[in-house]
């Protein structure tokens, strides 16, 4: 176990607040370029990687997506191939699934031509395009008009890899911290004062890598209001252990470019289970695991957030269909189906559940890219959503560049 069962120092050179999979990348980008620096993680709850972290769909995704130019293109290439190569020399399990993007319909083809245009320009390893009767050889039981393959897809369990870089931190002088929530941060006399539930520590610089809380923190620290994080549930079915092997690898459907997180998908996870989701329902509490999980603060942040009520007005189709996806396991079921026909009849089961931190703007726009603030002596990770497990390792090094920024400002 890398936390130190220690109070977090009063002082030190260097803070992470956040043990996420992000943060605990960060504290160890920055100890590799500071070696002797003094560092401390700061998470609040009482083990790490509790969040998004450990509750993701597990791909590695190859970075097909993404607009061409933009930070999640770049990292998510860079990323993934790191992430593998770090995964080999710490002989951390994952598995080279193979991605296929399915178009059911004529229709998608304009769709699945863009994200063949973006994974080209993104210069996604191995890319390929296959006809309707190609399919079978890769995915035995998925039918369609077309697809796009990506053999460098993978899964791993992001928490056994936070766990990795929790080591690598605690090896090179980093001490980590659980139970130790920040609510609040003050520069003065040259150092930025950070007051938690453990106390106070005085650093000289600190990045904020708090994922679903990410807003609150940067806003207390003089960032800008907008964007603020909005909690959305997204839950998961499982097929029936006996039926797993129907499907291969991961099978996506071809997601509206507007909401390109929308669409249920199939996913094998590294212990054998196959799942079929993630939804999407606005949460009433950023930790709303379970369903009765309602948080005054949250819910009222999020319903007086202008931002909320325009991107709800701008997406209502799409959200009453979420609402129908998250309330009907049978309707959920059938957008998988659509691609894999032998899930028909199948007795699909409840499955798992997390929270993404989507992150508003106040005019409602949903904003899609990697973003990141700078305040006096602090760097705030404002939007890390999916590929950021992914991306983990390339954005450390972004952020680092960032703190060195910071430090000479
Ligand atoms: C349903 C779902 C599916 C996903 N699927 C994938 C996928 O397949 N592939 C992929 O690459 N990405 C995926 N993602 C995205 C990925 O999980 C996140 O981008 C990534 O985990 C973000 O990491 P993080 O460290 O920023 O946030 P988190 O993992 O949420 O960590 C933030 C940490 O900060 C701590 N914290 C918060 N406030 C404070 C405070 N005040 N003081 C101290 N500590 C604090 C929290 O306790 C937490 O440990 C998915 C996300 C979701 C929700």
């Amino acid at each position: 176990m890398s936390a130190n069962q220690e109070p977090p120092p009063a002082e030190c050179d260097l803070a992470v607040v956040g043990g996420g999979i992000v943060g605990l990348a960060v504290a160890r980008e920055l100890l590799a370029r500071n070696p002797g620096a003094s560092l401390c993680v700061l998470e609040g709850e009482d083990g790490l990687g509790r969040h998004q972290t450990s509750h993701s769909s597990g791909v590695i995704h190859a970075g097909i997506y993404y607009k061409p130019g933009s930070l999640k293109a770049r990292l998510c290439v860079e990323g993934a191939r790191e992430l593998y190569a770090y995964c080999d020399e710490r002989e951390i399990p994952y598995e080279l699934s193979g991605k296929l993007i399915v178009a059911v319909e004529e229709s998608e083809l304009g769709r699945l031509d863009e994200l063949e245009r973006r994974g080209v320009a993104n210069e996604v390893p191995e890319l390929r395009r296959l006809g309707s009767d190609e399919i079978t050889a890769i995915e035995p039981n998925a039918t369609g008009v077309a697809a796009l393959h990506s053999p460098r897809t993978g899964i791993v369990d992001f928490g056994v890899v936070a766990a990795a870089y929790a080591d690598d931190v605690a090896r090179a002088g980093g001490t980590i911290h659980l139970g130790a929530a920040v609510n609040g941060a003050r520069p003065a006399n040259g150092r930025l004062n950070l007051s938690h539930a453990r106390g106070n520590t005085a650093a000289g610089a600190a990045v904020f890598c708090a994922g679903l809380w990410s807003d609150r923190l940067a806003v207390a620290c003089g960032a800008p209001k907008s964007p603020r994080i909005v909690p959305f549930r997204g839950g998961y079915l499982e097929l029936p252990p006996a039926a797993a092997g129907l499907v291969r690898g991961n099978v996506y459907p071809v997601p509206d470019p507007d909401l390109p997180f929308l669409g249920a998908h199939l996913t094998p996870t590294m212990d054998g289970r196959v799942l079929i989701g993630p939804s999407a329902l606005l949460a009433p509490a950023r930790d709303a695991y379970r369903l009765s999980t309602v948080r005054a603060r949250d819910l009222g942040e999020t319903l007086a957030w202008p931002g909320t009520w325009r991107m709800a007005a701008r997406n209502w189709r799409a959200g009453l269909l979420e609402m129908r996806h998250a309330t009907s396991r049978k309707a959920f079921a059938a957008e998988a189906t659509r691609m894999v026909p032998a899930l028909a009849g199948l007795e699909i089961r409840p499955g798992p559940a997390g929270i993404r931190a989507q992150t508003i703007e106040r005019d409602g726009t949903l904003v899609d890219d990697f973003v990141v603030h700078r305040t006096e002596r602090a760097v705030h990770v404002r939007n890390a959503p999916s590929p950021a497990a992914t991306s983990s390792l390339a954005i450390a090094r972004l952020i680092a560049d960032e703190m060195t920024a910071t430090m000479v400002a």
